[in-house]
């Protein structure tokens, strides 16, 4: 089918993004075309603000649009207790519950052989400089309960207990082989609490 140039790049741009189809993409584009200017202006400029303003926390990894981050600057939170995730987005799941008092540590994916995916290219040796630091305790392993994500936090556990961190797993309440980005609260507050020493 033949688009009008723009509105062919329109529909290139949403087609390039994750799980979007042709046919949402071209939905997409048409309803971008029905709004007013005033919308698709605003629109625009959000994904520009937060491309410009949003980055990584020098401590944490995770997003943030200070440095370091509010988590990590937040009195009230444990400093002793570290929750390594693999995404931002888990941190959002976690922090969700309303229940973690903790920091996080944010990896940014997770180990995979098969993708050539090792330990350098995973945000391990900031975690590592973090607990030489000397204040962390415990650090939760809350990776997916998947392949990958299992054998990150098995790899992590042998890397951490020689130097005497306790290492704890967040429990299989979570489906297996799923993310923890869609557990619900319930889900995600459950393995948390039943966590287990590795
Ligand atoms: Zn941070």
């Amino acid at each position: 089918m033949q688009y009008i140039a723009p509105l062919a790049k329109l529909i290139e741009q949403f087609r390039a993004l994750p799980g979007i189809g042709p046919k949402s993409a071209a939905r997409l584009a048409y309803h971008i075309l029905e709004m007013d200017k005033a919308r698709a202006e605003a629109l625009a400029a959000a994904i520009v603000e937060a491309k410009n303003k949003i980055g990584y926390c020098q401590v944490c990894f995770n997003l943030t649009d200070s440095n370091p981050c509010k988590i990590c600057c937040a009195d009230e939170r444990d400093s002793t207790t570290v929750c390594v995730v693999e995404e931002p987005r888990d941190v959002a799941a976690m922090e969700r519950m309303r229940e973690y008092r903790g920091l996080y540590h944010v990896l940014h994916g997770s180990l995979s052989p098969l993708e050539g995916i090792g330990p350098q290219d995973l945000r391990i040796k900031e975690l590592l400089s973090r607990i030489q630091a000397g204040q962390i305790q415990e650090v939760i392993m809350a990776t997916n309960p998947n392949v990958e994500g299992e054998a990150t936090a098995m790899y992590l556990a042998r890397l951490l207990k020689p130097i005497g961190i306790k290492v704890t797993r967040i429990a299989h309440g979570l489906p297996i082989g799923g993310d923890l980005e869609y557990a619900d609260e319930v889900t995600l507050s459950k393995a948390l609490e039943n966590r287990r020493e590795i």
